[in-house]
């Protein structure tokens, strides 16, 4: 089937009253950032609704599969433009379709016609009820149901017309850039990948921070982080990546405070680090991929010390799932096959054999005043030997 357009679907932008424009216009520019490298497209917006038509051509699969990854679409309905508005046109056009775009032709359907061009020559309801008789006429076995019909046969008539029925699913959530900016903590796990999608998804402009710690951990464990940004990214839009030299840090933190709070302590100055680069790059929150009880520094316990350090909200969407639900998440956009390669992290490097599940703030506190006049320095120099790699996929 030869389609020269999609209209495109978007649900909650439509509840955004006077800031509507603003969220359909950013839509708009990611549309055209996603389809850049597939051709020559033209996004435009139309009565509440986005048309992107090709002017060039184009591979059907690519594009269906570059517009389900960007957030704000709810659906994407192929569209066949007819130049020609004369009903006989109109009429072997939709038979042709019908005949082409379903595989059985059994179903129930109605037509709706929607008419702009109101120097067209029928109604409305006119045009729907002899396209629905030539319909029945040339495929038996379908059924009109004007009440609850299985598919409804859409053909817009305006100064060219359009038909199209069919509409293949989005992948939801808001356009990012319409929701201000996030720093993710990003490790080469399951969890933090999905957190990043998810707030993502939200329409949050996304960045990220990784705690590389060499020699203990390798080039390889880093590359990693930089491949799962970057799958992160086909649907988030480009990801500065900021990797951070944690293993000083780790190593003043494990000579100094008690192994059994070392993760606790850790994860302390990775959020307060993530914060001090948030700030830096205009981000609103943090992000990481934590979710109660799955290990000793999740518990409600543990989190809620880890947390004590924070000024910004840390966003957390994995809270309250189970791992086999992030797993879904994660094998459906894509990250799970990089998440379980086996390479060395820094929080396993310098893991303690029973880790506290209950710490007490002034505990850990009074561990950590026994860094003092010996980290500072080591915090400053990680944040001035920052890397930064911006991750971004094929075509964003
Ligand atoms: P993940 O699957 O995301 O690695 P996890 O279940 O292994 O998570 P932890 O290792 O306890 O959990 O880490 C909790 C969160 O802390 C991670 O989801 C991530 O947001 C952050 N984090 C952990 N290690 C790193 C790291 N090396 N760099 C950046 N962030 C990290
Ligand atoms: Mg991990």
């Amino acid at each position: 089937m030869d389609y020269k357009a999609f209209m495109i679907k978007y649900a909650e932008i439509g509840t955004k009253g006077k800031n509507r424009y603003i969220f359909e216009d950013i839509l708009c520019r990611n549309i055209n950032r996603k389809l850049k490298p597939l051709g020559d497209f033209y996004v435009r917006k139309e009565q509440g609704r986005i048309f992107v038509e090709a002017n060039s051509d184009y591979d059907y699969e690519d594009v269906v599969e570059a517009l389900g990854k960007v957030f704000g679409i709810v659906g994407i309905c192929p569209v066949v433009v007819l130049n020609e508005t004369d009903f006989d046109s109109i009429k072997n056009a939709v038979i042709t379709y019908v005949d082409k775009a379903y595989r059985k032709h059994n179903f129930t359907f109605k037509v709706n016609t929607r008419r702009n061009d109101k120097s067209f020559p029928m109604t409305s309801m006119e045009v729907n009820s002899e396209l629905g008789h030539y319909l029945l006429e040339a495929f038996p076995d379908m059924k009109v149901d004007v009440h609850e019909p299985e598919e409804i046969i859409n053909v817009e008539i305006r100064k060219t017309v359009y038909i199209y029925s069919i509409t293949i699913p989005g992948p939801g959530g808001l356009p990012v850039g319409t929701n201000g900016k996030g720093m993710a903590l990003l490790s080469g796990g399951i969890d933090s990948p999905v957190a990043t999608y998810m707030i993502a998804k939200r329409g949050v402009k996304m960045e990220a921070v990784y705690y590389n710690a060499p020699p203990f951990t390798s080039e390889r464990a880093k590359q990693k982080v930089i491949d799962l940004a970057t799958i992160v990214a086909d649907y988030a839009g480009s990801i500065r990546l900021h990797i951070v030299n944690f293993a000083e840090i780790q190593k003043a933190i494990y000579d100094n405070c008690p192994h059994e709070e070392l993760t606790i302590i850790m994860k302390r100055y990775m959020i307060k680090i993530a914060e001090e680069l948030a700030k830096a790059n205009d981000c609103q929150i943090t992000v990481t991929g934590e979710s109660i009880g799955q290990v000793s520094s999740q518990t409600v316990f543990s989190l809620a010390v880890i947390n004590d350090v924070a000024t910004m909200p840390v966003m957390r969407p994995c809270i309250g799932m189970d791992k086999q639900e992030i797993v879904d998440i994660s094998e459906k956009i894509g990250s799970y096959e990089t998440s379980i390669l086996p390479y060395e992290d820094c929080c396993t490097t310098f893991v303690a054999k029973h880790p506290v599940t209950k710490p007490i703030l002034s505990a850990i506190e009074k561990s950590e005043a026994k860094l003092e006049g010996i980290i500072e320095p080591l915090y400053q120099k990680a944040l001035e030997t920052v890397e930064v790699i911006t991750c971004r996929s094929g075509n964003n």
